[in-house]
């Protein structure tokens, strides 16, 4: 059968990805990538076809392992690259809806300058926005 958590020691870092040679690689579906990319596996977001960094997408399932070990605090953001909860720069993020009712929580991490994510639903975003200031995009 197949492993269920892909080892992110298949990733070559040096290289990038789409979103099929990923699911290749892992033998999974396009869309399970597509869940990590919205979960926040960083993408070069300009390109079409969308481009995963290996650098990043190792460190992303890399995370995934230990993630729990760490949860968040309100008011942190886990970055991938630092593999820690982090406060983001300027305190400063911006709520990003994707439905009505949830959203990602974007910053920028103070350490590695990278673009952090936190998946947020509306309803608890007074809860673990603690200190930062938020912005809410509209959504398109
Ligand atoms: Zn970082």
């Amino acid at each position: 059968m197949r492993k269920r958590r892909p080892n992110h020691r298949l990733v070559k870092i040096h290289r990038s990805y789409t979103v099929e040679e990923v699911a290749r690689l892992f033998r999974t579906h396009k869309n399970t990538v597509r869940s990590w990319v919205k979960a926040g596996l960083p993408t070069c977001d300009s390109k079409r076809p969308l481009l995963i960094l290996g650098r990043d997408l190792a460190a992303y399932l890399k995370a995934r392992r230990t993630r729990n070990k760490r949860p968040c605090q309100p008011g942190e953001i886990y970055c991938v690259r630092c593999r820690a909860p982090k406060r983001p720069a300027g305190d400063m993020a911006e709520y990003q809806p994707i439905t009505a009712s949830l959203g990602n929580l974007i910053g920028i991490c103070p350490d590695c300058e990278g673009m952090i994510f936190r998946r947020a639903s509306l309803a608890k975003l007074a809860q673990i926005r603690g200190e930062l200031d938020i912005t809410i995009r509209e959504a398109q």
